[in-house]
């Protein structure tokens, strides 16, 4: 019998190639939230976990603990993106039971339900809450032809899930969704997202935009993987509390890291908390984009209120950006931008973020600059060398040599940057006050690997701008041999805070950004050990 259902607003989908592991994982989901999904579908032999549902409920909904449980049963079939090998009466049967063993709402996929036909439907909805769902693993077709198509069985919920393959993918999804409410008088009979790592903007703002709810994986342990069940599935704790899926509303506004790939940025974990110290109703999400005028297009859909930039756009960007200052153009890239009625105004703060920390190290106050005599050699001929040259000259030094891997390139990035280059072979039989290493040799997962010999190392302080380990190799070779060494990480700090003051107009909260960074580093399995804060 079928009661009208409050429901929580983050689904956990329960998953386990056993029935014993799917109701555990669904026993433990619901420890943080009441509403759980069981892919039945993932079990060789779904029907022998209908028992244990029955157990787990009765144990769940308890007089100790009355909050009652509510198990969503998705049983989809391998033809429709599950694992389910049945026909479609089967998996209408196993429906039925599971519904029969308490779950009281039903995922269906729209193939199906045009396969059985609207009276096997009709059935089916008088045992249970009915979630109708459509499903595009490649892409984001047409909406509304798809939402026609669900529309066309009477159901209790509509599912539309598609794949993000590009940002305006998320805003049409997003789009439709706040059109589906508003026509329904916010009535929220429609669960919309994309999957793919693109497509996570859309799972964050989903409920902000009219979503019944939204599906997360079990939040992982200290020695226990996050388990998404779809691509891009993110997991409770960080929809929750993270990205606070559920507070988000129309007018929160949206930051976010424009990249590809933005999977392993620690960036999402520090601005966020630092959004959340200073009170401000703001998000930062994850922007994985390859197309930048599907981008620019996105981002006034969204709309986006500023972003930063990684790797491989700092420098397509430019030609997006309506007005820049000198210190941006003489790098050449942009890192940061600001939306100001829909004009994009972008920054470099890599270049600051090279700057404090060597003030802070060669203890220059301010004003101060680096004495006449002062040599500096950067190791390395792209984007960050080029910020380090900028930063360098800020603080009047005029002796700057680079070298790299490849001779031509460090002669030609030499020619256009004004400073002197050096064959690599030479790097240790001159002394040099300050070594700045801006190649990726050594960043995770290669932290073992170093471009620099021990006795290339011939500098009083060596900034490795890797930030991740934060002690490098080459910063723990250097540090052996009596050197001062700065960490990237006070690099990406000192860029990230300049990055929230523009944004904000308010200081950042310093001590808590290093301390979330730490945090993700610890996180991500890496050496957070050393920080070399203390070299400044
Ligand atoms: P980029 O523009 O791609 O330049 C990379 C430079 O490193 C090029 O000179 C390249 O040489 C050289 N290189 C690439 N792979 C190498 C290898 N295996 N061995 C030796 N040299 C290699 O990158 P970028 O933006 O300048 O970034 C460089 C480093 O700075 C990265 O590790 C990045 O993580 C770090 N960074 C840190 C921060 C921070 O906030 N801490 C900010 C920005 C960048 P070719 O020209 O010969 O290919």
């Amino acid at each position: 019998m079928k009661t009208h259902l409050s429901l929580p607003r983050i689904c956990i989908t329960a998953t386990g190639e056993s029935p014993g592991d799917l109701l555990e994982c669904a026993r433990r989901a619901l420890q943080y939230s009441r509403f759980v999904e069981l892919r039945l579908d993932w079990l060789p032999r779904p029907a022998d976990a209908l028992p244990q549902i029955q157990q787990l409920l009765a144990a769940t909904n308890s007089p100790a603990q009355p909050r009652r449980a509510i198990l969503q049963a998705t049983c989809r079939r391998r033809e429709n993106g599950g694992r389910f090998a049945g026909t479609v009466s089967e998996q209408l049967r196993l429906l039925e039971k599971a519904a029969m063993a308490g779950c009281q709402l039903l995922d269906l996929e729209i193939e199906s339900a045009e396969s059985a036909g609207q009276d096997a439907i009709a059935h089916l909805r008088r045992m249970a809450g009915l979630i109708l769902s459509f499903h595009d693993f490649q892409k984001t077709p047409s909406i509304a032809p798809a939402a026609r198509r669900l529309r066309g069985f009477p159901a209790d919920y509509y599912k539309l899930v598609t794949t993000a393959t590009r940002q305006s993918d998320n805003c049409a999804v997003l789009e439709f969704l706040s059109s589906a409410t508003e026509a329904a008088n916010g009535e929220g009979k429609w669960i919309a997202f994309c999957m793919g790592e693109a497509g996570i903007p859309s799972r964050v703002l989903a409920l902000s935009r009219g979503s019944a709810f939204v599906y997360a994986s079990y939040p992982p342990g200290p020695e226990e993987p996050a388990a998404p069940a779809a691509p891009g599935q993110l997991d409770w704790e960080t929809l929750q509390s993270r990205y606070r899926a559920e507070k988000i509303t129309t007018r929160t506004p949206l930051y976010g890291l424009l990249g590809n790939p933005v999977r392993h940025s620690i960036g999402f974990a520090i601005h966020n908390a630092a959004f959340r110290a200073r009170g401000l109703d703001a998000i930062y999400l994850p922007l994985l984009a390859g197309d930048l005028q599907d981008f620019r297009k996105a981002a006034q859909r969204y709309p986006l209120a500023g972003f930063s930039v990684t790797i491989p756009h700092k420098e397509a960007v430019l030609r997006f950006v309506d007005r820049m200052d000198r210190i941006t153009q003489a790098v050449g890239a942009v890192n940061t931008v600001r939306v100001r009625r829909g004009r994009w105004e972008g920054i470099n703060t890599d270049v600051e973020g090279i700057q404090i920390p060597l003030q802070k190290a060669l203890r220059l106050s301010a004003k101060k600059f680096l004495t006449a005599g002062f040599r500096a050699v950067i190791v390395g001929n792209g984007g960050a060398a080029r910020a380090a040259v900028i930063a360098l000259r800020s603080l009047r030094c005029r002796k700057i040599a680079v070298t790299g891997r490849n001779p031509a390139k460090v002669r030609r990035f030499a020619r256009e940057m004004g400073v002197d280059s050096m064959p690599l072979a030479n790097l240790g039989t001159e002394r040099f006050d300050l070594l700045v290493h801006a190649t990726p040799a050594g960043l995770w997962p290669h932290a073992e690997q170093c471009f620099l010999l021990p006795e290339q190392i011939g500098a009083d302080t060596v900034f490795d701008l890797i930030y991740n380990p934060p002690a490098t190799r080459l910063l723990q070779i250097a540090r052996a041999s009596g050197c001062r060494t700065i960490s990237g990480l006070e690099m990406f700090l000192a860029q990230a805070a300049r990055q929230f003051e523009f944004w904000t107009g308010q200081q950042a909260p310093a001590r808590l950004m290093r301390r979330v960074a730490l945090q993700e580093l610890g996180r991500l399995r890496n050496d957070t050990t050393t920080t070399e804060a203390g070299a400044a």
